[in-house]
């Protein structure tokens, strides 16, 4: 029988602390019943990707709405994946679309009495744990070179056998301890494993709260704890960290399902009450007809990036999320049109647990709403900050011109149906580009049905009546009665009832207006355009129309 205690000694002689002076610096919270306490655990790639908006709000809105704590812990144990300046980055990202943390990890330095929050300064901590679990027999060192696993794993598809380190292919498992020290004494780098007990015969029952009942199988690898730099791997540190900063959740990706059976099985040789767990399924799009997960490498719609240059405003993201998120979403919306996004009570028990489905179409038509219902300074403010970056001309054309931008993005705002143009910034300029000369051009021809003449009548008598301080009503009395003097009817019923009386409506001589004003078929109000153009120009371009005709 091994001493475990000189082998305990042997590997961690710096480790002085205890697992119980740990409980103590670490005490449970207090919080209330029910206050759920989870986190975000995200590596530091310099990548923020949709599945973070996914999996944030989901932790974020449990903490939130239960009185508990949400808190930032960068996991940055795989130091060859690090990129400079992508905690920053994440801080950013996660920042602008509303994720909040009470704790771990901010802009200016950690917050909170359960850190350090970032795993790499937690080696100290994990080696506690380390030494205890060798001390219970539950951890060895492993000296085994690449090499060797290699071959080991050659092996075992030369033998059909399963892959990993277990069973006979533990060579370290139970080497005696003067082989470990003589080992040590060469200076020989190692890593430490887990000493597996578990069959993968047994099947354990278990309950996700995404995925409801599961049957997981047992684990049989001696999988490795720490790696020989010390640094501990996901699965140590999440049993660490998550215990000792009192984790009562865990919402994360499926693909840390097939691990499960193993953190359950560390956290029960810690002592430790493993937390409550959300595996959350990854992001989905249609590709032909068929879902495929969505993919780093494939789709551009995982990077945030993405969303920024598209324009749309983070407020349609987060509000097209919380919709895939949580189904009776849009009905609630529906009913709470103005109601603030975080007023709305999410719910995990709504969660798809195939994952969502990612649909474009979707989301420009939920920011089409979210936009429309913002103020025309909102979307003025928003707008230029986007076309500074991505529409520099147009930006300096409306940056110097706000009163008149806003007076333009006003039209059809507000009131019960508000008009609901674009969806995302980059489609703006198409719609309100006609309200600057520098941008406007007649794009739609005049049917070929109307005379020419009837047209360029109805152009230039307008253009010498328009008075921009005339109501709605007498505006439209001079469209009516250049559409009388012209044979066109004034009056639609009549036209109807009877069109061959007339040789078009006024309908037909609104839409001559608009085509020479406005450039095309399709506007806004003609009143309001007509009113921010103003009179001068309203003339001008009719009279300018008119000309070529
Ligand atoms: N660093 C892990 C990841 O990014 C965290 C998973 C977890 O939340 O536990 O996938």
């Amino acid at each position: 029988m091994m001493d475990y205690l000189i082998l305990a000694e042997l590997l961690f002689p710096e480790v002085t602390t205890t697992p119980e002076e740990l409980e103590e610096r670490f005490p449970p919270r207090d919080l209330p019943e029910g206050a759920v306490v989870s986190r975000m655990a995200p590596s530091p790639t310099g990548f923020v990707h949709l599945g973070n908006l996914v999996q944030g709000p989901i932790s974020e809105r449990m903490c939130t709405q239960s009185g508990g704590v949400h808190f930032l812990r960068i996991e940055d144990t795989d130091a060859k994946r690090e990129v400079p300046g992508a905690v920053e980055t994440l801080l950013l990202g996660l920042g602008e679309y509303g994720i909040r943390f009470d704790e771990g990890v901010t802009a200016d330095g950690e917050k909170g009495n359960y850190g350090p929050y970032r795993q790499r300064q937690r080696a100290p901590i994990y080696h506690v744990y380390a030494k205890k679990l060798v001390l219970d027999g539950m951890a060895y060192p492993c000296f085994c070179t690449e090499e060797e696993l290699a071959a080991i794993h050659e092996e075992q598809e030369r033998e059909k056998a399963n892959f990993g380190y277990f069973g006979k292919w533990a060579i370290w498992r139970d080497r005696p301890i003067e082989e470990i020290k003589a080992a040590l004494d060469a200076g020989k780098p190692w890593v430490l494993r887990f000493r597996s007990d578990g069959d993968i015969n047994n099947k354990i029952p278990f309950t996700d709260l995404v995925k409801g009942k599961l049957e997981l199988t047992e684990n049989d690898i001696d999988h490795v704890l720490l790696k020989s730099d010390g640094i501990p791997t996901y699965h140590f540190a999440h049993a660490v960290d998550d215990h000792l900063m009192r984790t009562t959740h865990v919402v994360r990706g499926d693909e840390w399902l097939p691990s499960l059976p193993f953190h359950l099985q560390l956290f029960r040789a810690l002592g430790f009450r493993p937390p409550k767990y959300l595996h959350i399924g990854p992001l989905m799009k249609m590709d032909g007809s068929s879902k495929r997960k969505l993919s780093k490498r494939k789709d551009p719609e995982l990077s945030l990036s993405y969303y920024r240059e598209a324009g749309f405003p983070r407020e349609s993201v987060k509000e097209y999320l919380m919709g895939v998120l949580n189904s009776n979403f849009e009905d609630w919306r529906r009913a709470e049109p103005t109601a603030d996004l975080s007023d709305f009570k999410f719910s995990y028990k709504k969660l798809n647990p195939a994952g969502a489905l990612f649909d474009y179409a979707k989301l420009t038509d939920v920011s089409k709403n979210v936009i429309s219902r913002m103020t025309a300074e909102t979307v003025y403010g928003l707008y230029l900050d986007w076309a500074e970056e991505f529409d520099p001309g147009f930006a300096a054309l409306i940056g110097k011109d706000r009163e008149k931008a806003i007076a333009v993005f006003s039209i059809g705002r507000g009131g019960k149906k508000p008009r609901k143009d674009f969806g995302t910034w980059a489609e703006v300029r198409d719609f309100i580009g006609f309200f600057w000369n520098d941008c406007f051009r007649i794009t739609d021809a005049y049917p070929d049905e109307f005379d020419r003449g009837d047209i360029k009548s109805a152009l230039l008598s307008f253009a010498s009546v328009y008075d921009p301080d005339e109501d709605q009503n007498a505006w439209f009395d001079r469209i009516k009665a250049i559409a009388t003097g012209l044979g066109y009817a004034a009056d639609m019923k009549e036209y109807r009832a009877e069109p061959e009386r007339f040789r078009g409506s006024v309908a037909d001589v609104s839409m001559f207006l608009r085509v020479a004003v406005t450039g095309r078929m399709n506007s806004p109000d003609m009143y309001e355009v007509m009113k921010i153009l103003g009179r001068d120009e309203v003339a001008a371009r009719l009279r300018s129309a008119a000309e070529t005709l």
